[in-house]
């Protein structure tokens, strides 16, 4: 069912339904989680040609990408522009299909009861946390992976037990309107709904009161949903962005290391993708060699013009293109270009583009730059550029390339980023068993596989007693004998214990 455009009442209109059914239990139920679960997994089977056709339509994302990232089914898509499409590249992880799998296999065990340790102190009892769905939770998601910052979210909201409000980014316009179209045909719309719009709409939402706010996209927005939130204490999710780093040290092996670093920049959306490698620092000495790898690898992915590939995204519209224009155009890197640096107004192509010996002081240095451009920073020692990582805001992904143990200890030590990779980039994102969130600037909380579910719970402490085993030195009269007792139980030591009992202190 496609929401008309929302203003104040209509969405506090809307979060009172969907508080009410919330009150009934209805979405709590381990039958209402599956169904549902299992209703989004045929959402994105059925509707597999019309999301590829969606981010065509918004990204001009290739094919091959939108299996992989968006977890489209391979095998039913016309791959017509990717005609070079193997069998194993098919296979790679599909990460939004394995979400919902994977949380309908663990569904049971992550909603059971963990069992929690008591102490001497409070014997006999026993205690266990219990998840308990927040309640009504808001999700709003951004253009760049429409699919993807949607629905994987809204896959933890709905195992962990809550009623859910989308709304996707109408920066995405067709991949938005497919969502708000189609995932409500499948869904329960009495729990689960999908609001379009933008910033009017937005903030009507963010005026009402919700049990949480899932949120991804930029850190200016990210304050706004943040100041909304505090009014009625809302806890929040922000995924935000940064800029990721990639040191590369001398000693590795480079082609792989290139190709990896190309994969996770070009090969990610051009560019336009949250953890994409933002800068490289490494050696005055390595430079040239890195930058000879880079250019050779790039032309056997992209081919000698890159405008005309079609395994490249294009920047998703002109005030995005305006923006990474003017990141060149700044004088403090005329002349730095190395590589690239073509591009097309008219069709919003943008050609993979390197910038060496940037000054740090630069516009392209200060912000995040969410594009095809890669400037490179040059140092005389590896090591200086923790410094330089750490001088800046902490990144939502930090990478390093080596063969060195002792540096590899020292980067997780001293790098503070949302995640780390050693030897790779960006994959660390469908690594399921590991937390995706950023700290400080790039973000707060994470999410995927099991931490979606309890991004979404709360933790709740429950506590078991009985009417045996009432122990009289809790209640008055206070005497220095049972304040003995008290604190010897409290210390946990049995000597102490013992020795309170005949009353030594
Ligand atoms: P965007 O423009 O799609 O905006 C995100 C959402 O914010 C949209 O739904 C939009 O409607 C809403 N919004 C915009 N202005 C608003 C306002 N004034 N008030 C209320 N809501 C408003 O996306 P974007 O911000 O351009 O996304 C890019 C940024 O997001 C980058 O910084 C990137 O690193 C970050 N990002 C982070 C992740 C992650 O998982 N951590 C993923 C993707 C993108």
């Amino acid at each position: 069912m496609a929401e008309e455009v929302l203003g104040r009442e209509a969405a506090s209109g809307l979060v009172k339904q969907l508080r009410e059914t919330f009150g009934s239990g209805k979405s709590r139920s381990l039958e209402w989680r599956e169904s549902q679960l299992k209703s989004l997994l045929k959402f994105v089977t059925d509707c597999e040609q019309d999301i590829i056709d969606a981010l065509l339509s918004d990204l001009s994302k290739p094919p091959f990408e939108s299996v992989v990232h968006e977890d489209i089914n391979a095998t039913t898509v016309r791959f017509k522009r990717c005609p070079t499409l193997t069998i194993k590249e098919r296979a790679l992880i599909a990460m939004l299909k394995n979400s919902c799998k994977l949380a309908l296999k663990e569904l049971k065990r992550w909603m059971a009861p963990e069992k929690a340790k008591t102490s001497i102190t409070t014997f006999p009892s026993s205690a266990e946390i219990v998840s308990e769905p927040f309640g009504v939770v808001l999700i709003i998601s951004a253009w760049n992976y429409p699919f993807l910052l949607s629905l994987d979210p809204v896959v933890g909201a709905i195992a962990a037990g809550n009623a859910v409000v989308l709304k996707p980014s109408e920066v995405s316009p067709a991949s938005s309107s497919l969502l708000a179209k189609l995932l409500t045909e499948y869904l329960d719309t009495s729990c689960v709904r999908v609001v379009e719009g933008a910033v009017a709409e937005t903030t009507a939402l963010l005026q009402q009161k919700w049990d949480k706010i899932c949120y991804t996209g930029n850190g200016r927005v990210g304050r706004i949903v943040m100041e909304a939130a505090a009014k009625h204490l809302t806890p929040v999710l922000l995924e935000l962005g940064g800029k990721s780093p990639v040191v590369v040290d001398s000693g590795i092996n480079l082609q792989v290391a290139t190709r990896r670093i190309i994969a996770g920049k070009w090969g990610c959306n051009n560019g336009q993708a949250c953890i994409s490698p933002d800068y490289i620092i490494t050696t005055k000495d390595f430079a040239p060699k890195l930058v000879d790898s880079l250019k050779e690898e790039l032309e056997k992915f992209y081919g000698k013009n890159p405008l005309e590939s079609k395994d490249l995204s294009r920047i998703v519209n002109s005030n995005h293109f305006a923006r990474l224009t003017k990141l060149l155009d700044d004088e403090k890197v005329s002349g730095k270009i190395i590589h690239g640096g073509e591009k097309n107004q008219a069709d919003l192509k943008f050609a993979p583009t390197i910038l060496l010996d940037v000054p740090r002081d630069s516009l392209i240095m200060s912000e995040e730059i969410f594009g095809p451009l890669l400037p490179i920073i040059t140092v005389d020692k590896v090591e200086e550029s923790f410094d330089i990582i750490n001088s800046g805001t902490k990144p939502l992904a930090a990478y390093l390339f080596t063969s060195n143990e002792k540096l590899k200890k020292q980067f997780v030590l001293t790098v503070s980023a949302g995640g780390v990779v050693v030897n790779d980039t960006s994959i660390h994102l469908a690594v399921e068993t590991l937390p995706f969130g950023g700290v400080g600037e790039s973000g707060m909380g994470a999410y995927h596989g099991k931490f979606s579910f309890d991004a979404f719970s709360h933790k709740k402490a429950v506590f078991y007693r009985s009417f045996v085993g009432d122990a009289a030195i809790r209640y008055p009269p206070y005497t220095k004998g049972k304040l003995r007792l008290l604190k010897a139980l409290i210390g946990g030591s049995i000597w102490g214990i013992i020795r309170a009992l005949f009353g030594r202190s």
